[in-house]
């Protein structure tokens, strides 16, 4: 398999290294990280470079790249080697579930907001007593006098606070073995929301939804009643594989500070380089960075080879390894630079922090195992 860029590939990640080369964005993402702020210069800046239209058909103005997933990956792990805050970029690439359930006005909602950089849309299945159990959720829609109104308590959702639309999952009151999900404009009456204090993560929000009789209207299901829950899991897979190409991205960012910090650190009249113990740190930081980009950059190749769809299996394994392998490479970073990565406002330090999230967030690592080991052992079944 071959997974060298092609010119043009080349050409893309060059104009992402000189953004990220024009100026000490660090700086930037250090204060919105300590105010809890989107980076909204930074993401403004990256679609004025077409970066929310990679994975957009021609026909919607994308850019009609061979193998758009592929470039996506690179440009992940440019930006990740800058430390840059990638995680807050998963509603600048997924259009494709909008464009495949979406009515006419609804996609013309998400795609007016292009090239802006805002946070336009996420989609809210989580619930207090409903996590890894998706099904289990509780929030419901009845219908009363022609019009729907929705009911419940979403929570952890991501970027609630900054979305103009949440694709909210909920069941039939009448017939509650029915799960669909709603187009959700957030300036609605009765949609209140509740911030959550976060480990990591931080330029991004995170808040418990409320929905006090949120009404609707029959044009605003999302996709086909009845098919909500089929939906959300659908767009697991990219999600998935994003999370991972995320975390080996900003883990690069960790290896290169330490092992640079290792060559100039002297102690007992040499570099700290030279330790055998830090030299096991380093083989097994760069053994674990190989990985990632492997696993990750094969998956990407074979979702341009088949319509951009990721398979099931592949995605939760690059999840569960990258959210794990990258945190660990982070860690290591950590102990090789001693005090002033846990007691400074060294980046180190704020990408360890965001890594141990993804432990958890966007289905956690015994979801994926149990995603990743059946799909390994199922040619096997007899
Ligand atoms: C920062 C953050 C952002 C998030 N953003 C969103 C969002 O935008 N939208 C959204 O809908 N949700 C979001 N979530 C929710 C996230 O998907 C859930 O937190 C996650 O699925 C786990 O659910 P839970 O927290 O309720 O844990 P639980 O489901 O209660 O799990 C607790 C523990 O039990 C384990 N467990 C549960 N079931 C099993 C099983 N069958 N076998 C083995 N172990 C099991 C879990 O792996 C975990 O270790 C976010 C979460 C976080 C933390």
């Amino acid at each position: 398999m071959d997974f060298s860029l092609t010119d043009e590939q080349e050409l893309i990640v060059e104009s992402y290294r000189d953004l990220m080369e024009s100026e000490n964005w660090e700086t930037y993402f250090h204060e919105c990280d300590e105010n809890h702020t989107y980076p909204l210069r930074w993401t403004k800046a990256l679609c004025d470079l077409g970066f929310d239209r990679i994975l957009l058909p021609e026909e919607h103005g994308g850019l009609g790249l061979e193998d758009p997933n592929v470039t996506l990956m690179a440009i992940y792990e440019e930006l990740g080697r800058y430390g840059a805050p990638t995680y807050v970029l998963y509603e600048l690439t997924g259009f494709t579930t909008i464009l495949r359930e979406g009515t006419p006005e609804q996609i013309d909602a998400i795609l007016s907001s292009l090239g802006s950089g805002e946070q336009i849309f996420n989609s809210a299945c989580t619930e207090p007593g409903a996590g890894s159990d998706v099904g289990g959720l509780t929030t419901t829609y009845t219908r009363r006098n022609g019009k729907i109104y929705l009911n419940g308590t979403k929570t952890f959702i991501t970027s609630s606070k900054g979305v103009k639309y949440l694709i909210i999952m909920c069941r039939d009151a009448d017939n509650p073995d029915v799960i669909s999900e709603f187009f959700v404009d957030m300036s609605k009456p009765g949609i209140e929301l509740s911030p959550l204090p976060k480990l990591g993560l931080r330029m991004d929000s995170c808040c418990e939804v409320y929905l006090n009789d949120v009404e609707m209207e029959e044009k605003d299901f999302f996709g086909t009643e009845g098919n909500g829950f089929n939906r959300g899991i659908a767009d697991f897979n990219f999600e998935r594989w994003l999370v991972g190409a995320c975390d080996y991205g900003t883990a690069i960012c960790a290896f290169e500070d330490a092992a640079k910090h290792a060559w100039q650190r002297i102690a007992f009249g040499k570099p700290i380089a030279r330790f055998q113990l830090n030299t096991l740190k380093f083989c097994t930081m760069k053994i674990k960075l190989d990985a990632m980009k492997h696993m990750l950059y094969e998956a990407a190749w074979n979702a341009d080879r088949n319509a951009g769809n990721y398979d099931a299996g592949a995605a939760a394994a690059c999840k569960y390894y990258c959210a794990n392998a990258s945190f660990e490479v982070v860690d290591d970073a950590m102990q090789i630079m001693g005090g002033i990565a846990v007691a400074s406002e060294h980046r180190v330090n704020r990408i360890w922090r965001d890594l141990r999230v993804d432990r958890v967030s966007g289905g956690t690592d015994e979801m994926m195992i149990l995603t990743a080991g059946k799909a390994a052992i199922k040619p096997f079944r007899p």
